[in-house]
């Protein structure tokens, strides 16, 4: 019961409005009723001078649900604008995963004049009515309401998810041009502001570091969208469906999570959890490349921000530009110093790193001097001559030791492998190697290391 002011006073909360009427001395009794689990934290009054008013969603499934909105009076306007928006996101999120976990109910909005929002379930409460608040606290229902982490180390099962909701709203519906970009762009640049950091909260007792924006949230979103990139549409948005469908109304672990992608996808994602959840930082890339003829070589390398991961073994993307013509390609990075041969049918101009942001990584470069770069000394250095070459090959080291070396083709078949002695220098007979194009590996106690030669005689 509230005492009313002038009568305008009205009280929204969970669930649907069952009656709204006059008690003794001048009072109001409003009765709401919510008819599904609910976790303690979502349950919500608020009252005041609101104005009320209700847009129908059409869900998935045919049903006609009310959004039902209470909004300070000199709102008004803005509110109803920003509120019917947010019916096209309900609808369009109501199509991505499962059903609107609610719908026998109601979605809503009252407004508070806290900061930001709150997902209380079936009732969202907002400060004000802009696409990302709105679409984030809708993005909820299903990541935090209708599946609530299980504890605060898994916050991100409940931010993470509501910022990606609100990136794809903008996929969806771009609210100016480059919008979906820029929203990837700007989650980028605030996660790699800083080295260090993982999406796991590593001190639960820490509010600030809970809610930490640029790990639960931002980083939180990348990881999902990583695994987007990763497992391809439809294990991702299979995976995430199976995994509300079993978890929804209970608690969930990011474990849960894990096991649901797996078993959707096929795929072990414990080494991609280890990386993206538990360990900390981003990688940068270094790529090379070279043609002859069709025969593009391109070389990876990455560092990594954070010493917590050794490497980000994650599919690379890059996009091949020339002659008018362009060629994306998707190299599955497994190793330091990786080589890859691609046969474009036209000569390559140009390598774009990740045009669409699926990765998370920072101040990548993209270079056509695979032959003649020196690598920056976290592998084992070393030239080779003469290049090309016809009988011996020499290899000179930056150092005098004993090495594992072999030589393959550039289909990756080995064709010559042996131990040099220890010496700065030691040379291979490559008598019985054709002319063509070669690849001798050298790994000591550091990363495998590669150098390309030609053979011609
Ligand atoms: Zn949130």
């Amino acid at each position: 019961m509230v005492p009313r002011t002038g009568g305008l006073d009205r009280a929204a909360s969970n669930g649907s409005l069952v009656s709204e009427r006059e008690v003794t001395g001048g009072l109001k009794a409003y009765h709401w009723k919510h008819r599904y689990a609910i976790a303690p934290y979502l349950v919500a009054i608020a009252v005041t001078n609101y104005v009320a008013f209700n847009h129908d969603v059409h869900l998935s499934d045919g049903t006609i649900m009310p959004m039902v909105n209470y909004v300070f009076p000199e709102n008004l306007q803005e509110a109803m604008t920003g509120t019917a928006q947010n019916v096209r996101v309900l609808e369009f999120f109501d199509s991505l995963f499962v059903d609107y976990p609610f719908k026998k109910e109601k979605y809503g909005h009252a407004q508070f004049g806290w900061g930001g929002g709150m997902e209380h379930q079936t009732m969202s409460f907002v400060i004000n009515y802009g696409w990302g608040l709105l679409a984030h606290e809708l993005a909820h229902q299903w990541f935090g309401d209708m599946v609530t982490c299980g504890a605060w180390e898994d916050i991100w099962l409940n931010e993470g998810f509501a910022t990606y909701l609100e990136g794809l709203s903008r996929e969806r519906y771009p609210q100016s041009p480059g919008d979906w970009y820029n929203w990837k762009l700007n989650r980028v640049n605030s996660i790699t502001s800083s080295p260090g950091g993982s999406v796991k909260v590593d001190d639960p007792t820490n509010i600030g570091r809970i809610f930490n924006g640029r790990l639960s949230y931002s980083k939180g979103s990348y990881l999902l969208h990583m695994l987007r990139w990763k497992l391809g549409e439809e294990h991702f948005f299979g995976g995430i469906r199976s995994y509300l469908n079993d978890m929804g109304y209970k608690f969930a672990r990011t474990s849960d999570l894990r096991q649901h992608l797996e078993n959707t996808s096929g795929q072990s994602l414990s080494g991609y959890f280890a990386d993206w959840y538990e360990g900390q930082g981003y990688p940068t890339y270094n790529v090379r490349w070279d043609q002859e003829e069709n025969r593009l070589l391109v070389r990876l390398d990455q560092a990594q921000s954070h010493p917590s991961v050794s490497f980000f073994e994650m599919p690379v993307p890059l996009r091949l530009k020339g002659e008018g013509k362009v060629l994306d390609v998707r190299l599955e990075n497994i190793s330091q110093g990786q080589m890859f041969q691609l046969l474009p049918d036209f000569k390559v101009e140009e390598v774009v790193f990740d045009p669409e942001l699926w990765l998370l990584a920072k101040s990548n470069v993209t270079k056509e001097d695979l032959v003649s770069s020196v690598y920056d000394g976290s592998s084992e250095d070393f030239t080779v001559f003469p290049n090309p070459v016809s009988d011996y090959l020499t290899v000179h080291l930056a150092a005098a030791k004993t090495l594992d070396y072999h030589i393959s083709d550039a289909t990756g078949r080995k064709l010559v492998a042996g131990r040099s002695p220890s010496a700065l220098s030691f040379t291979i007979d490559i008598r019985s190697l054709s002319d063509g194009v070669y690849i001798l590996s050298l790994a000591g106690n550091k990363q495998l290391t590669t150098r390309r030669f030609v053979v011609s005689k």
